[in-house]
């Protein structure tokens, strides 16, 4: 698989170097140089095929012989073993729950095949790899259930003490193994920056192999494909004009699903859905793209000023407004109008939105009520229990936690507390290897 830098489509490499550099080094991202066109008959008979198998004949087309298809089919394997179903609420909504991995958010897709991918191009090294990765919730949790037991492969987590939910912090300090976190005394950007730091330290880097997980990596990208056309499967034979409706924060969601629509996917429309931190629906209502300090919402992994991955939607559209324009549509609403859709969707369809779905849905219904011939999939990104203090809340009510939850509340924290100073953290990171 070959990939070009979005600052520099001479500057190629390929998916192995892409996956252990995360970012080329020009500061541009990377981005596939071909993306193939799946043939039509994939895409008529769509529904014969299990979810694994439209994961692999996707990554295949993508990916190319850089991983054998014996091997990729292993990846595929322990990465996507877990479903992503589409719940229908009215005639013309549907749901695609995102939420049935281990850390209860679409961001288990694109960590459990980072760590596959990884592990596979790691393999027959002799030296560990240690990932960084600075977290101020979500991630985390994903990528650290992801790299759980991955042979070779040690996790360091720094996130900022008392900054993250309890639940949060549970999925973070409780595995073990090779997951260690470290309970910064300080802010996200000071975790940030400590990660930062330690790539620059050259006298580091010859001690010890580093990696990030960020979530510009191209392979949490690439499974993000996969779900997309495992939702339009479950809907084409009963629908047309299916609308993909992406609460969005740093954009990879939203790159992903114009990735599938690429490969052939006959995708109708794409709409941007965001609360306060609206820098993207703008620009698609004005053509200027304004970055600012972020907002706090209650939507929080989509408190996003300056999204990372809207130089690859650029990309993906050359540059053009007036065609990006065409095919995405951007929403934003309150925190007020959020609450009020959980309720209604609660007491109307006894359906439990997530304060991230919730956004979704309300720009859902703006646009069904202009496209009333389309049918909307609206992207849940949560599942409801992982923000349980502020659903309970809006809703007025107790609500049932999953199994998974909770146990890992149950569970006893392990963190490593560390001071925001860089040589604290850099004396820990070498010592303790
Ligand atoms: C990360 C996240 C988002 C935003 O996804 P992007 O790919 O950054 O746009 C939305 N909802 C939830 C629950 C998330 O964790």
């Amino acid at each position: 698989m070959q990939l070009y830098s979005t600052n520099n489509p001479a500057l190629r490499t390929n998916l192995r170097e892409a996956i252990f550099q995360g970012l080329p080094a020009d500061n541009g991202l990377y981005m596939p140089v071909n993306i193939p066109v799946m043939p039509a008959s994939f895409i008529q008979n769509l529904d014969q095929y299990t979810f694994p198998e439209i994961a692999l004949h996707l990554a295949k087309a993508m990916i190319g012989d850089e991983i054998p298809e014996h091997d990729l089919a292993t990846i595929i394997q322990k990465a996507i073993n877990f479903p992503a179903p589409v719940v229908q609420l009215e005639e013309h909504t549907t749901v695609l729950e995102l939420f049935h991995g281990p850390s209860l958010a679409f961001k288990d897709f694109g960590a459990r095949f980072m760590a596959q991918t990884m592990s596979y191009f790691n393999r027959g090294e002799e030296q560990e790899l240690t990932i960084l990765v600075a977290t101020s919730g979500d991630t985390g949790g994903a990528v650290a259930a992801g790299f759980y037991q991955t042979p070779g492969i040690r996790v360091v987590i720094l996130y900022p003490s008392g900054k993250v939910s309890p639940l949060q912090e549970k999925q973070l300090t409780t595995l073990g193994h090779n997951i260690t976190a470290l309970e910064v005394d300080g802010t996200f950007d000071d975790c940030q920056a400590l990660v930062k730091q330690a790539f620059l330290d050259t006298a580091l880097r010859q001690q010890l192999r580093l990696s990030s997980a960020n979530s510009i990596n191209i392979s949490r990208l690439i499974p993000q494909v996969f779900y997309y056309w495992e939702a339009w499967k479950q809907l084409y034979r009963a629908h047309e004009k299916i609308v993909f409706v992406v609460p969005s924060g740093n954009f990879g969601n939203l790159t992903a699903g114009l990735l599938a629509y690429k490969m052939g996917l006959p995708v109708h429309h794409f709409i941007a859905a965001t609360n306060a931190n609206d820098v993207v629906p703008e620009y698609l209502e004005t053509g200027r793209f304004k970055t600012r300090p972020s907002v706090r919402t209650i939507s929080n992994a989509m408190d996003v000023g300056n999204p990372s991955n809207f130089v690859r939607m650029l990309d993906l559209f050359g540059s053009t407004w007036n065609i990006m324009q065409k095919h995405i549509t951007g929403y934003s609403f309150s925190d007020e109008q959020t609450k009020e859709a959980m309720r209604a969707v609660y007491r109307d369809k006894k359906y439990i939105l997530d304060p991230h779905g919730a956004v979704g849905y309300l720009a859902w219904n703006a646009y069904h009520k202009e496209n009333p011939e389309t049918t909307g999939v609206i992207l849940e990104t949560a599942h409801p229990a992982k923000f349980l203090e502020d659903v309970e809340e809006i809703l007025g009510e107790k609500i049932s936690i999953p199994k998974a939850l909770a146990d890992i509340s149950e569970k006893e924290k392990k963190a490593v507390p560390m001071k925001a100073d860089y040589n604290a953290f850099k004396n820990w990171l070498s010592q303790d290897f």
